[in-house]
């Protein structure tokens, strides 16, 4: 394993033999950074460093890091009632949580399962749209279609829905389910051929499962609202359940407050986390219409939904989530994200002609430089955004920008001219 820095504080030097870090290869990687605070988009470090915050921990911090109105909000509740099991017990903070968040969300969307992370919250999607199908008499449609460059969660059911070929997860292929995973079309000849292809095997098929407009982490790519209205018109069309999984899209990200607002449709199952609680505590809810609702309406106890986690929403992460709601209601969140937009399109305009670069895109909250894959360090990259004072992730061929939505002009621009800068002298 690569060495601790000569001034690593004594903690990271006891623990760090015992630690197994995600998504790492722990005998090449270099040691994470140490970190001591965290304040609007800033990050302290132990020895004494700052970097400016371009991902806000993988987008959910979008209020900024220590945001006072939720760390207030969790205080409180962490005085009353940090926890209390969600079985056959109820409380304030999930059902105001739950009322808030079906007024929110996009029209009929009016049952809400509050799970406590994302990659439960798609597993609980998908168990939704199988026993769905199942409580109406049909327990053959027990596969999903999904689409290449998806990144749904880590788990089983997620795994199989994500890229698997290509992706992350190729090591486990032979132990997923399979799915149907093509590509998103982008043409009407390629609309023709998804329609034929749900038509040759809507019998199988429980849902579509789509992260609308933006494919975050299976590679940062987006899809118009129009591609994803015809998409969600087809799926209908052969008479399947629509699952949106806007973990990363949803609370503003792509500009709307739910990108499926933007293409007007309302899914038949909706997954949310990331930015539920303002990256404070981990929560997640999977949304369902009445019509999925209902499927589970009976006397026969073995058509109720078979799932609930132990931390299900959890008190003190509804209490987190409730006071960032209140923030989207009292702060103008959408015309900052529109603001960040502008920004990030004039700012990283020039990235463009850098010989690397292969492609610079924007939408909303997110700005994407991609660089040709033969020329992509992203270990070099992230630690010559640190030597700038920034914090990005490079990662799928891109320099992926996803900041706070406080985040000031000046730090931004702190972060795209560092973006710029190291993009150009990529050899
Ligand atoms: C992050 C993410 C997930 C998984 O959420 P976790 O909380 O990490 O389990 C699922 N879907 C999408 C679109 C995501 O971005």
């Amino acid at each position: 394993m690569i060495p601790l820095p000569p001034n690593a504080p004594d903690w990271q030097r006891e623990g760090y033999p015992h630690l197994w870090l995600p998504y790492t290869q722990m005998q090449t990687a270099p040691a994470p950074l140490a970190v001591v605070g965290t304040e609007g988009c800033r990050i302290r470090l132990a020895d004494g460093r700052e970097l400016i915050d371009g991902i806000c921990s993988w987008w959910s911090a979008c209020h900024g890091y220590n945001h006072p109105h939720i760390v207030e909000a969790v205080a409180e509740q962490a005085r009353t009632m940090p926890h209390v099991m969600f079985a056959g017990l109820t409380h304030e903070p999930a059902l105001r949580l739950s009322r808030r968040l079906a007024t929110l969300a996009p029209e009929g969307l009016e049952r809400v399962f509050l799970a406590d992370s994302g990659s439960v919250a798609v597993e609980v999607a998908m168990k939704m749209a199988v026993q769905y199908w199942r409580n109406r008499g049909d327990s053959r449609k027990t596969r999903f279609v999904s689409f290449r460059g998806a990144y749904h969660g880590d788990t089983m059911g997620c795994m199989s829905l994500s890229d698997v070929e290509n992706g992350m997860h190729s090591a486990f292929l032979n132990y997923m389910p399979m799915q149907f995973v093509t590509d998103i079309p982008s043409d009407e000849y390629a609309f023709a051929e998804f329609d034929s292809l749900l038509g040759d095997i809507s019998r199988q098929v429980a849902a579509v499962v789509i992260e609308p407009l933006v494919q975050c982490a299976g590679g940062f790519t987006f899809h118009s609202a129009d591609v994803l209205a015809e998409l969600y018109r087809i799926t209908k069309k052969h008479n399947l359940l629509f699952i949106a999984d806007e973990i990363a899209t949803g609370f503003g990200r792509t500009g709307y407050l739910f990108a499926c607002n933007e293409a007007g449709i309302t899914p038949d199952i909706l997954c949310l986390g990331k930015a539920l609680t303002g990256g404070a505590m981990t929560l997640a809810a999977t949304l369902a219409t009445a019509d999925v609702f209902n499927a589970f309406l009976s006397d026969d106890a073995e058509k109720a939904l078979m799932h609930g986690p132990t931390y299900m929403a959890n008190a003190l992460a509804c209490a987190a989530a409730n006071a960032s709601l209140d923030l989207f209601e009292r702060e103008p969140r959408l015309s900052q994200i529109a603001a960040i937009e502008t920004q990030l399109e004039s700012d990283l305009e020039p990235c463009r002609t850098a010989p690397a670069v292969r492609d610079v895109r924007v939408k909303g909250a997110i700005g994407i430089v991609e660089i040709h894959p033969e020329r992509f360090d992203r270990i070099a990259l992230r630690q010559s955004f640190v030597e700038r004072g920034v914090w990005l992730r490079p990662y799928a061929n891109c320099i992926y920008i996803m900041p706070a939505y406080t985040i000031s002009a000046d730090e931004l621009s702190t972060i795209t001219r560092a973006v710029c800068d190291v993009a150009s002298q990529i050899a």
